[in-house]
């Protein structure tokens, strides 16, 4: 590998990570450098997140390690047989990176990923270095998400989870078959059994902490994975299912699709084109459905047509056209799981509707400030002054619907 200086090693990693979208750093400890102590902080002003044109998160430094690789997953640009620019950072080298662009207020913290050179072992435990002198040897406060290493021993990635406030390890393919086709060289159930490895030590770490205040933190950020949604056949009923299964069984704070993006140099198996952005945006929705909304796995796939989530209409509004008999509902009365399920309100509306009708008996105009539209509400809902035509006599209402989406999104574009 010829010798690179450190800018040049940055525009090849940091370019190298940005297909990795699990980098949101919510849902951590809080900590702070009030006092002079230490240096970062995770709250406050100290965590803002921007985004890229393409929507992937940047306010953390993310960069890989290495761009080289001994697998060879057909979906990854960093892939053995891929003809890129290869580049290794030292574990010093980024440990100084992340100083440096964190004092000059670039970055919040780091996320740190990898390709696999030598064995993963000796990958994860550099991965580890830095996050250990980062934390020990600057007394850095800020956010750390380090991405594990495929394989690494389980003493590592316990070591990962006490410097780390966050640890991913990507299933990286909806199914298991999807997996041995594109990634060969990984194993769906090691991956799995790694997941449920650092389970056991948050939750055991969870109740240390509850006896022991000084007991030491481990992944406060709990653990997150990522799936790469159209390399493969599976389609949008065979990626929810697959969510749904991760959350019930390893506790994830949070399952990552990523739209496969066709990569230069690409493996012959891939598909030519990728699937449309809205994909991924629906299944985003479809996800939040299962974790806020009440919606169990076989409701989202029942929004479903052919498995698809279909892509002009929210999945909510998708099901509540297939569940007519269900609505309207009356705002005054019904209870909070049958409100979160009226098209177009949110939690946040939700709970505003159940405070605000404790006073007084709510019409549609009422609604309407609570709301960021009406629109799309008025089919689905009964207020003091206001109920609409039987759902089921609407013929024209999914047209209608698709049109209120599009002018809600243009308002909010
Ligand atoms: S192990 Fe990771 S970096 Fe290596 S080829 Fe597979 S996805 Fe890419």
């Amino acid at each position: 590998m010829a010798q690179l200086d450190t800018r040049s090693k940055l525009a090849i990693l940091a370019d190298a990570a940005k297909y990795d979208a699990s980098c949101a750093s919510s849902g951590t400890a809080k900590r702070n450098s009030v006092g002079g102590k230490g240096v970062g902080s995770t709250e406050g002003s100290g965590i803002c997140h921007s985004y890229a044109p393409d929507g992937r998160c940047i306010s953390l430094l993310k960069i890989l390690l290495t761009n080289s690789c001994i697998f060879d997953c057909h979906y990854c640009i960093n892939r053995k047989s891929s003809n890129v620019r290869r580049a290794r950072f030292t574990v010093d080298e980024v440990v100084r990176l992340t100083l440096s662009f964190y004092k000059r207020n670039y970055i919040e913290g780091l996320f740190l990923s990898s390709g696999i050179i030598g064995s993963s072992d000796y990958t994860m435990e550099a991965m580890v270095r830095v996050a250990k002198t980062l934390r020990l040897d600057h007394d850095f406060r800020g956010y750390i998400h380090l991405k594990t290493i495929p394989d690494a021993a389980p003493e590592l990635l316990d070591q990962a989870a006490m410097y780390a406030d966050r640890l991913s390890i990507n299933v990286e393919l909806p199914t298991v078959e999807g997996l041995g086709k594109l990634a060969p060289d990984k194993d769906a159930g090691r991956i799995r059994l790694a997941m449920g490895g650092l389970k056991t030590g948050i939750a055991e770490n969870k109740e240390a902490r509850r006896k022991f205040r000084s007991a030491p933190k481990f992944a406060p950020a709990g653990q997150s994975t990522q799936m790469i949604v159209g390399a493969d056949a599976a389609d949008d009923s065979a990626v929810v299912a697959s969510a749904s299964s991760l959350y019930g069984k390893f506790g994830l704070r949070r399952v990552y699709y990523s739209a496969f993006s066709p990569i230069p140099d690409a493996s012959a198996v891939l598909p030519l084109v990728q699937p449309p952005l809205m994909r991924e945006h629906r299944l985003y929705q479809a996800d939040w459905l299962m974790r806020f909304y009440g919606f169990n796995v076989g409701e989202v796939q029942d929004a479903t047509d052919a498995g698809m989530l279909p892509l002009d209409i929210d999945p909510k509004t998708a099901w509540a056209l297939k569940h007519r008999a269900s609505f309207p509902v009356d705002v005054n009365k019904a209870p909070r799981e049958m409100l979160l399920r009226v098209p177009g309100l949110g939690v946040k509306s939700v709970n505003a509707i159940l405070r605000a009708r404790r006073q007084r008996r709510l019409e549609l105009a009422d609604i309407g400030r609570l709301t960021r539209g009406i629109e799309k509400l008025r089919p689905f809902l009964i207020a003091a002054d206001w109920r609409p035509v039987a759902l089921a006599e609407r013929a024209d209402l999914r047209p209608r619907l698709v049109k209120a989406e599009r002018s809600q999104l243009e308002l909010f574009g």
